[in-house]
């Protein structure tokens, strides 16, 4: 008998994946044959990274708790290919329609394809659209200015801040956090 006062209060849910999603995960494995590593419920914060995270703070706390439904990769290096998020007929029985992952995606330029829920599904239909998702895929490589500059002479992350009379003339710049001991800075490229 679990001990319910114990410091580890936690169970196994019994079912990780809804009616819904089992049913969906079928239809995908039938389709990808083997071509594709599925994974069902992906949280965001392991697809997506926040670009310079000291500037963009409260951007990490929309990705935290939140998932989109199956990420496929590629079999022969596991990099991630496309993501399908399920729609639901009836959207608001299951949770509110989700502007932030659509943008989220796009801008990260990763592609994300919405399949309704409404069985049987259409193959041809679905594997043309996975088809035109994977073509449309951009660069997704970081570019240097998605991190903050590294201190040279410390090799620390630089922050960002503002000076009203320094160098940079009222403008943004970046410190290094030993400053005052340490008086390096690189401009906002
Ligand atoms: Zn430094």
């Amino acid at each position: 008998m679990p001990d319910q006062s114990s410091e580890f209060p936690f169970r196994l849910r019994q079912e990780y994946l809804s009616p819904s999603e089992a049913a969906f995960y079928h239809v995908l494995l039938e389709l990808v044959k083997g071509s594709f590593v599925i994974c069902p419920k992906v949280a965001l914060v392991d697809l997506f990274f926040v670009s310079r995270p000291n500037e963009n703070v409260h951007q990490s706390t929309k990705l935290v708790r939140r998932n989109v439904d199956f990420l496929l990769l590629w079999k022969e290096n596991l990099k991630p290919a496309m993501a399908i998020e399920l729609d639901y007929l009836k959207q608001s029985d299951h949770r509110p329609i989700d502007h932030f992952l659509d943008g989220l995606f796009a801008s990260a330029g990763f592609p994300l394809i919405h399949v309704t829920v409404q069985p049987p599904y259409d193959t041809k239909e679905l594997a043309k659209r996975m088809r035109s998702a994977l073509n449309k895929k951009q660069d997704t490589a970081p570019r240097q200015a998605d991190f903050s500059p590294i201190c040279p002479r410390c090799g620390i992350t630089m922050v960002l801040r503002f000076d009203k009379d320094g160098p940079f003339n009222g403008q943004k710049y970046y410190g290094c956090l030993n400053f005052p001991t340490c008086q390096e800075t690189v401009a906002v490229g």
